[in-house]
């Protein structure tokens, strides 16, 4: 397969100063060994509740932030050691779009201020020809009339126009791959359809590969090719959208999807709706061993059926491996799954 990009056991921790324990160094951890491959033309999904660390997860591949330890490879290259040079032009190839859009649009600048602005800063590399036309043409590609809007200021839009103006600017120096962090979570539904369809329409249109950013199963359908669901700083289940949808294998993932989808007729009699209880825990502390145990349905019950002592290994050893390949196959971060069932009784 034709990857484009390449991660592994990525790990950001934030220090915490003034913490309680001097003995004990403090940190959130905020992403704690993500690996993940995103290929050429593809849509990753990247899924979890908040806190759990997708946002610090772009944050690292937008290099906004670096890496206490991992790799990212970008078309072959170290992401992290890049010359000046490289940098700029991995800025160019991996562009960002935002929850959202009116806090990320200088509301001083007019349309084509903004959509322009990336012309202004990467001078070098930005495509030739007459500015406002190239401004108009993004601005049309994003369903917005490229004439009447070239003027006005952001809060002359509703929210679904900001975003497309988020996208224009995101497309100006066509970049290979999109982050899309929560893009449409602050928007009306009806309104997200139509921006869904729209990044859809553009992923052909331009060849682009986004990763797709969110906390709700049931917006990334529509879009991911794959899907990685993330839980305290680690990814506990990837796999193709089927996958996910049909066949997930994680109790995590099925507690979500059992939140995020309508119990469909089919599903009802094979899925009761799984309740996810408890907060989650502190990324500063993470549970032991597994780090899913404090809230896992699925050691519950299978204390229920063996006994106490049968969940040893959720709370002393991760189900965590480091080295498992993220661009193929299924893979889950349990001890008991996928294929648990309550013992037969001799
Ligand atoms: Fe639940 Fe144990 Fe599996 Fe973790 S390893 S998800 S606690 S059953
Ligand atoms: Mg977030």
């Amino acid at each position: 397969a034709d990857v484009l990009l390449d991660v592994r056991d990525l790990v950001k921790h934030y220090p915490v100063s003034g913490g309680l324990r001097r003995q004990r160094r403090h940190s959130v951890k905020a992403v704690d060994g993500v690996s993940l491959q995103l290929r050429r033309g593809e849509t990753l999904g990247v899924v979890g509740e908040s806190g759990c660390g997708k946002s610090t997860l772009a944050k690292l591949l937008m290099l906004l932030e670096t890496p206490n330890s991992g790799a990212a490879e970008f078309e072959g290259r170290d992401m992290f050691s890049l010359g000046r040079r490289d940098r700029t032009r991995l800025r160019r190839d991996v562009q960002l779009i935002m929850q959202d859009p009116y806090g990320s649009l200088n509301p001083r600048m007019t349309v084509e201020q903004i959509v322009g602005e990336p012309f202004d800063i990467h001078r070098d590399i930005a495509p030739r020809g007459d500015r406002r036309k190239l401004i108009q043409e993004l601005l049309s590609v994003v369903g917005l009339d490229p004439d009447h809007h070239l003027r006005r200021y952001p809060h002359q839009f509703s929210g679904g126009q900001r975003q497309r103006i988020g996208i224009a600017r995101a497309l100006a120096l066509r970049p290979k791959v999109i982050v899309c962090d929560e893009p449409v979570s602050a928007l009306d539904v009806s309104i997200q359809a139509q921006i869904l369809n729209l990044l859809s329409k553009l992923q052909q249109g331009f060849g682009l590969s986004f990763i797709f950013i969110a906390h709700d199963l049931s917006v990334v359908r529509h879009l991911a090719d794959r899907v990685a669901v993330m839980y305290l700083g680690r990814i506990v289940e990837t796999g193709t959208e089927a996958e996910i949808y049909d066949k997930a294998e994680h109790p995590y993932t099925q507690a979500l999807l059992s939140a995020a989808l309508d119990p469909s007729p089919d599903r009802r009699h094979e899925n009761q709706v799984i309740q996810l209880t408890g907060d989650v825990p502190s990324p500063l502390d993470p549970p032991p061993g597994c780090r899913f145990h404090t809230r896992c349905w699925l050691r519950r019950e299978i204390q229920t059926e063996r006994g106490e002592a049968a969940t040893e290994l959720c709370e002393t050893a991760s189900p965590f491996s480091e080295t498992e390949p993220a661009a193929t196959g299924h893979h889950t971060a349990c001890h008991f799954a996928p294929a648990w069932t309550p013992p037969i009784p001799d």
